[in-house]
Parts: C-alpha cells; structure tokens; sequence
C-alpha cells in the first residue's frame, strides 16, 4: 500500500473532521477525504444525523456534495474514510452510489481507523455494478 504524503495529509483532515461530526444517535463518528483530479483542494465531510433518521447524511456524501457545490463535477482521484472501528469501514451501498457519477471505477479508497490508514480497496471492489440506467 502506497501513502504518499498528499494521502496522509487528508488521512489527517479526515480525522479532524471526524471530529465535528453529530452523531447522538448511533455514536459512530465518521470523517471523509475526498480529493479531485486536476483540483488542490481536499473536501472534507463528517457525518450529522437527525432525529428522523431519515434526514441524517453520511460523511462521504457531505463532502462530494459540498465539492459539488464548490467546484461542480469533478473526477475523483481518491478518497479517505475514518472511523472509530480497528476494522476499517466501508461506505455505504448510498454512498457508493452517489459516488458513482463521479469515480472512476479503479479508483483507491482509503480505509482508516483513529490511528492510520489500514486498508485500501477500489470502487468496483465496493460496488461492481453501480445503478445507471439514466446514463445508459
Ligand atoms: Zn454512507
């Protein structure tokens, strides 16, 4: 596994993020990288759930939807999730799909837990098959 220093660095703005997360309900605080081809900028997202349930945001969506708020559509280059598990975490089946217009399917995902980055995986390793029958 090849962390350069750019994936480190938002390994640490994942974790920092992480940290203002509002979690009350399930107490599982996760943060999230994202960086983009061609852009500096690394956009970070931290999950905030509510009391419906139904109106909580993952992590990983809060910071590609704020990257699209920021720059537009934008390819992804890589992206780091952390969470509290020792056992790295993946994201959500919603997650990857929203993900999915937006990555190409080789792109690393970077799994960590509080103290490193313990696994990487592609988005085709984490969903293969991604629903598209609007792009079709
Ligand atoms: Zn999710």
């Amino acid at each position: 596994m090849n962390i350069t220093d750019d994936i480190k660095a938002s390994y640490q703005l994942a974790l920092d993020v992480r940290l203002k997360a509002h979690a009350p309900y399930s107490n599982f605080k996760v943060g999230s990288a994202v960086k983009f081809k061609g852009h500096d900028q690394i956009f970070v997202g931290c999950n905030v759930e509510n009391a419906s349930y139904g109106g909580c945001i993952c992590a990983e969506r809060n910071a590609i939807l704020n990257s699209v708020a920021t720059i537009g559509k934008s390819e992804i280059e890589y992206v780091v999730v952390v969470t509290q598990q020792e056992e790295p975490a993946v994201p959500c089946a919603l997650c990857l799909q929203t993900f999915a217009e937006f990555y190409d399917p080789d792109v690393p995902v970077y799994l960590a837990n509080l103290k490193e980055i313990t696994k990487v995986v592609t988005f085709k390793e984490l969903l293969p098959i991604p629903f598209n029958s609007f792009t079709a």
